[in-house]
């Protein structure tokens, strides 16, 4: 018979800065601490862990990637095999009719000349290479399920979940209790919509002041293409077809190495057509006479999605909290202009490294908010703040009002626009039209289940949820009778279905929680924040290879 798990002791690990989340933020983080231990000749224990079954796992980027950062942690990446291979040689940007294709000048924000094309998920392996190398533990297959607190209320640590409790909540035979990680100092590094990050922001009131974070959510393909369409270092957006007018999105192409082009899809999640599904969207978008070509004669190799921040300057949270910071998209450093957040998330993982360094070593003013704010971080986002938000003009009135920002106020304009969050811009079902996906043809477009096989998710199966509803009722008396289930929508793994209750002779919703590709959409739009995602057991989720 299993322990239950009061019976067992958590065991306790003690560190000088604990990381949560092995992706460019927490490992920029990580290099960033033992590079100052080692300049002041001093011991500095540091430990990060991922939740992904190993470094990189759960990493789904574009990316074409600015090495900005990258040069000032590493100055020698190159000759250390960084894998970025392949340097951007060509912008196109391109409005797209249902027909037609018109290119459009290139924003200035989207020139790309000194980036690179990568993969995301094989520069975290390689800076996770970088870190052990230093000394920094990095722990993948370990989720973070609960903050700790010490008896003044600042943050001492995490803990892991324990494995091995059953659907029903009582531990199976191959239960094991959880660890804590215990820091002087914890950096939260989870990437857009920290499930624990979302406690942290509560607890200490971060979002005081500050608009409300707002995001969009990305899908994205890997494929291998016909050499003859691939050109290595194009990079392509699209705008237009076939969203509509007031929906804000895009695509992106961009040719790497090895015959393989990373294609994706973007869409605010401020939509409000509760009909509007971002993976039939994608899909769609394939299939138009100026995208098909590069794909006909190729091979889809990688499946994922995953949200991303839109808030910019205006949405940035208080950073600090007794016991340590968020870094990177938890806060929300992503530049919308440049569709760029890689630099910037590494960039607050270092300056975040500088100011806990300092604290540790008796600077208790050091602030992390205070140095961002000296960094060029601050003066990046500032520089853009109006331009996401001025799409609330629809498409053109957005464009117009961006040219006029970039080229006449060069981002210096005297106001700042707001956000409002995403969960409220739903319209009801009974207003919105709705929308006909055409069928997969398998060959360009597919569905959502043979997509979630490629990306390799996989999640014990018996465990307790990790997709929770706060009030199970809402799910029919709102969410189907006013939405019509969005979230049978918007979920690009096909999770929640709306099924037949045999019962009740109704409907209920169905949720299918091992497909789930930890993509956060659920716990942003749903319109009544009734989903609460939650670490499933640490290693579940998908497998990206390298994307
Ligand atoms: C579709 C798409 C396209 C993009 N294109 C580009 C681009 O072209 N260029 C660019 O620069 N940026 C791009 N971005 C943005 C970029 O990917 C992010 O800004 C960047 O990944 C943020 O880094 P991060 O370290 O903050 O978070 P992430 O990269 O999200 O990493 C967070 C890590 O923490 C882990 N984690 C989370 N919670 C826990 C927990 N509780 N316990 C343990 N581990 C946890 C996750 O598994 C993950 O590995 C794109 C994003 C998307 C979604
Ligand atoms: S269940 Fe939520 S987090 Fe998981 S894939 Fe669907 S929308 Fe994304």
């Amino acid at each position: 018979m299993a322990e239950t798990a009061v019976e067992v002791e958590r065991e306790q690990m003690e560190y000088d800065v604990v990381v949560v989340g092995a992706g460019p933020s927490g490992l920029a983080g990580a290099i960033r601490l033992k590079q100052l231990a080692v300049a002041a000749d001093t011991e500095l224990a540091v430990c990060v862990i991922e939740k992904g079954s190993e470094v990189g796992a759960h990493i789904l980027s574009g990316a074409v990637f600015e090495p900005r950062a990258l040069d000032e942690l590493i100055p020698d990446w190159k000759d250390r095999g960084a894998p970025l291979n392949t340097p951007a040689t060509e912008d196109r940007f391109l409005y797209l009719t249902k027909n037609r294709a018109l290119r459009l000048p290139t924003p200035p924000q989207m020139h790309n000349t000194g980036n690179y094309i990568i993969s995301l998920g094989n520069l975290c392996r390689w800076l996770a290479q970088q870190a052990e190398e230093l000394g920094v533990e990095i722990y993948p297959g370990f989720a973070a399920a609960e903050v700790l607190y010490d008896e003044t209320g600042r943050v001492r640590g995490v803990a892991t979940g324990d494995m091995g409790i059953g659907r029903d909540g009582e531990p199976t035979d191959h239960y094991t209790r959880g660890v804590e990680l215990v820091g002087r100092e914890t950096l939260f590094a989870e990437g857009c919509r920290g499930s624990l990050t979302k406690t942290l922001i509560q607890r200490f009131n971060l979002r005081d002041g500050v608009d409300p974070q707002t995001y969009a959510i990305g899908v994205k393909e890997l494929w291998e293409v016909d050499p003859a369409h691939h050109r290595p270092g194009l990079v392509v957006h699209t705008i237009g077809w076939p969203l509509d007018g007031n929906t804000y999105g895009g695509s992106f192409l961009y040719h790497l190495e090895n015959h393989q082009v990373a294609v994706g899809f973007v869409i605010g999640l401020d939509y409000r057509n509760p009909f509007l599904n971002p993976f039939e969207e994608f899909q769609r978008f394939k299939t138009h006479p100026a995208i098909r070509p590069f794909f006909e004669s190729g091979r889809r190799i990688s499946y994922g999605a995953r949200a991303l921040n839109e808030g910019g300057f205006q949405s940035i949270p208080l950073v600090d909290f007794p016991g340590g910071a968020l870094i990177g998209d938890t806060a929300g450093f992503l530049n919308v202009p440049k569709i760029k957040g890689s630099h910037t998330a590494m960039k607050s993982g270092m300056v975040a490294a500088e100011t806990v360094f300092a604290r540790l070593n008796g600077d208790n003013t050091a602030r992390v908010r205070d140095a961002l704010q000296r960094s060029w971080i601050w003066d990046e986002l500032y520089g853009v703040r109006n331009i996401r938000p001025s799409f609330r003009l629809g498409l053109w009135g957005g464009l117009v009002y961006s040219a006029l920002d970039t080229y006449l106020f060069r981002g210096k304009a005297p106001w700042t626009f707001h956000h409002h969050p995403d969960h409220t811009q739903l319209i009801p079902a009974s207003q919105a039209p709705r929308i006909e996906y055409p069928r997969p043809d398998g060959k360009i477009s597919f569905d959502r289940l043979s997509s979630v096989f490629i990306s390799n998710t996989n999640h014990e199966e018996d465990q307790p949820p990790h997709l929770k509803l706060r009030d199970p009722t809402k799910a029919i008396a709102i969410n189907y009778r006013l939405y019509d289930s969005p979230e049978q929508r918007y979920c690009p793994a096909g999770v929640y279905e709306i099924v037949d209750d045999a019962a009740s002779g109704g409907k209920r919703l169905q949720i299918n929680a091992q497909n789930c590709v930890h993509c956060k959409t659920c716990d942003i739009k749903d319109p009544e924040q009734n989903i609460d995602w939650v670490v499933p057991e640490g290693g579940g989720g998908p497998n990206y290879p390298n994307m």
